[in-house]
């Protein structure tokens, strides 16, 4: 398979629970998809045998793009996504070039990626500066400065979920103490719900459900999450010092019970950091394809 006159991508969204996997055209249409568990062995060769089935029947793609969860080295190559255990320095882009020798794989982070299709394509459109933000089962962020990813030397800048709010706190996986993420993503509000009491133990849908029936120990649980959030996002702001902020993932989209809580604390922190000025906090509009998409336009742009 060669680029030749194709404007068709393979993007691959690489998570903890499923690799996702799309052929997407020259206009951002998903024209075709798939996805192969992130849990098994031998992962490679089944994400191999994945992609050569969705790609049966195509005659050449013009590029490829992978989003990783990080950490990544976007220098070597290589991923380290903290959930997918057997992959350690894993060399994803060498063994796609292994299979496609007239393309070069660009790897890029996959919260990164959701900035990058958010502000190309979705909420953060028209801003020349923009910090990207996922929340659901982990936390993590990407930056968009004068319409670039910021990409850092590695490509995790923005590796936002495991900067520290609370250094005296509990240790994190992480090693580090007090980061947003131990607070602020979706497990993270459902164990504080579950700790004071609250007994539908399910999911964070659930505990969204239960806290907009009036429960006050669920309202209580996502309005702590909702301001560790605020907190690390106001921080990232003023050093970074940009002022329009898009949120998305899973726990995004639980709707006003979740976003009157951060608007009200994101305000509460953002007016204390006088030179942010105009801040917005937007939701993401893209939903869940928004990593595939990045992906697509970072292979495209060669980011
Ligand atoms: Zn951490």
């Amino acid at each position: 398979m060669n680029p030749s006159d194709s404007t068709n991508t393979l993007a691959l969204d690489i998570g903890a629970t499923k690799i996702a996997l799309a052929i997407v055209d020259g206009e951002n249409r998903i024209l075709r998809r798939s996805e192969v568990k992130s849990q098994q062995p031998n992962l490679a060769n089944e994400l191999l045998k994945g992609i050569k089935s969705l790609l049966s029947g195509e005659k050449s793609i013009a590029s490829i793009g992978i989003a990783s969860a990080g950490p990544i080295d976007r220098r070597l190559g290589n991923i380290s996504p903290v959930n997918i255990p057997q992959w350690r320095d894993f060399p994803i882009v060498e063994n796609l070039k292994n299979e496609f020798t007239e393309i070069n794989p660009v790897l890029i982070q996959d919260a990164v990626a959701v900035a990058l299709a958010e502000h190309r394509l979705g909420a953060g459109s028209g801003f020349s500066d923009m910090l990207g933000m996922v929340v659901s089962t982990g936390v993590g962020g990407g930056l968009i400065i004068n319409n670039h990813i910021h990409h850092g030397l590695t490509g995790n800048a923005g590796f936002f979920g495991h900067h520290s709010i609370s250094y005296l706190d509990e240790e994190c996986n992480c090693g580090r103490r007090g980061c947003v993420e131990m607070y602020a993503r979706g497990p993270a509000m459902v164990s504080r719900a579950i700790q004071s009491g609250w007994e539908c133990a399910e999911d964070f849908k659930a505990l969204a459900q239960s806290a907009r029936e009036g429960n006050d120990i669920a309202q209580e649980a996502i309005d702590f999450g909702a301001r560790a959030l605020a907190v690390g996002i106001a921080n990232v702001m003023a050093i970074v010092d940009v002022n329009v902020v898009v949120v998305g993932g899973g726990v995004s989209l639980a709707g006003e019970v979740y976003w009157a809580k951060l608007r009200e604390h994101f305000n509460n922190e953002i007016k204390q950091v006088g030179f942010v000025r105009e801040a917005q906090i937007i939701p993401a509009t893209l939903g869940a394809d928004a990593g595939l998409l990045g992906a697509v336009l970072a292979a495209r742009e060669m980011l």
